[in-house]
């Protein structure tokens, strides 16, 4: 019997999702995989939705290369853009599609041969603050990019610091600045949305969409709101009970003694902690689903271990099968009891073993 935590990864669920947003949507979709699909490893998505998708989203060429390198033609678009001038080589050979938020990418494209060009997304800050041209220099950041001569077709883009607040109306200021810098240059193609914009504020979708979280099954508006689309969770985090105990009403569980029980107490151990992605910062009470049932987390989460109240779930023992999340707890909320978000938690869950299980072909 080796170490029973590991993560289970639903490529039909996935697909599925996708399907919904391209229903939601309605435009061309690109499929977000950075930081290796938010957990669920780059490749295996990507492969997954491959014959789906108009194209992919990374934050980085090397991001990138690992999907041509497994074979995907399809368009894949650079969301931080270069980090430096020497890679804009790379962007042109694995004809990657760079978002342009700086002037001197815009220098730095007049290093490829003339007669090179590359599609470029024009990014606009509309309110958030970290990356794209204010408006006003959004027109001189246009014409530079025409005049150098090395982008063949341009898309403007923005993205909205408050598009997972599902209040209606939240984008209006930020849609506002999109829409009055856009009239000051010829027609082109829009990309505006993520998946809170894609499922929250459909006057915000624009030509292309690119969603992360919901295709992994996540609504970004979790929890606190009923789920808006019937998302399918991708990940599930899975382990098994590995030791019981009873213990006495006074006595204490775990590192700093945190929880003190107020009653006579079975004590489950899951062999699964901060090191497999399980946050330290969960507090006592937050659920885990054991067997048919629901534990409260008792005592401070450890490196490689969590221990729960099985005091109610008298069924459970040593081998009871434990979902840490996905289907039955969601992983938004041991996010929120964890004072994090989803993306996090499903970006850390990294040291246990990755179970992906394919999609269906048809
Ligand atoms: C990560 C990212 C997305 C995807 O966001 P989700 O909230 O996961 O849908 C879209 N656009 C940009 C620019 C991003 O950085």
């Amino acid at each position: 019997m080796t170490r029973p935590t590991c993560i289970h990864i639903h490529l039909d669920r996935l697909v599925h999702n996708f399907h919904l947003a391209r229903q939601l949507h309605g435009g061309r979709v690109l499929a977000v995989v950075k930081a290796n699909a938010y957990g669920h490893g780059d490749v295996a998505c990507a492969q997954a939705l491959a014959p789906f998708v108009d194209g992919f989203a990374v934050a980085s060429v090397q991001e990138a290369l690992r999907l041509r390198e497994a074979g995907l033609p399809h368009r894949i678009v650079l969301l931080e853009g270069i980090f430096g001038a020497d890679e804009i080589k790379a962007v042109a050979l694995h004809r990657l599609t760079p978002v342009i938020h700086d002037f001197w990418q815009i220098d730095a494209l007049q290093q490829l041969p003339s007669g090179t060009t590359i599609p470029a997304w024009l990014k606009l800050d509309t309110g958030m603050h970290r990356l794209g041209f204010m408006p006003e220099t959004l027109l001189p950041a246009f014409e530079a990019l025409k005049r150098g001569g090395r982008v063949s077709d341009i898309t403007l883009m923005t993205h909205f610091a408050n598009a997972d607040v599902a209040t209606a109306g939240v984008l209006a200021g930020p849609l506002r600045r999109f829409r009055q810098a856009q009239q000051a240059l010829p027609p082109m193609e829009t990309s505006l949305c993520n998946s809170g914009a894609l499922l929250g504020h459909p006057e915000a979708h624009g030509d292309w969409a690119r969603p992360g979280l919901m295709l992994y099954g996540v609504d970004p508006a979790e929890p606190g709101i009923r789920a808006r689309t019937p998302l399918q969770p991708v990940m599930r985090f899975v382990s098994e009970i590995s030791a019981v105990r009873t213990i006495a009403a006074g006595e204490s569980v775990g590192y700093g003694s945190r929880f003190k029980a107020r009653r006579t107490t079975r004590v489950g151990v899951v062999p699964c902690g901060y090191a497999d992605g399980y946050p330290r910062s969960t507090p006592d009470g937050t659920p885990v689903a054991v067997g048919e049932g629901i534990a409260p987390l008792i005592g401070c989460v450890s490196m490689d271990m969590i221990t729960v109240d099985l005091t109610d779930l008298p069924a459970a023992q040593v081998g009871t099968p434990v979902e840490l999340w996905g289907e039955r707890v969601a992983v938004s909320t041991v996010a929120a009891a964890a004072g994090t978000v989803a993306y996090e938690l499903l970006c850390q869950a990294r040291r246990a073993q990755i179970v992906t299980h394919p999609a269906s072909r048809s």
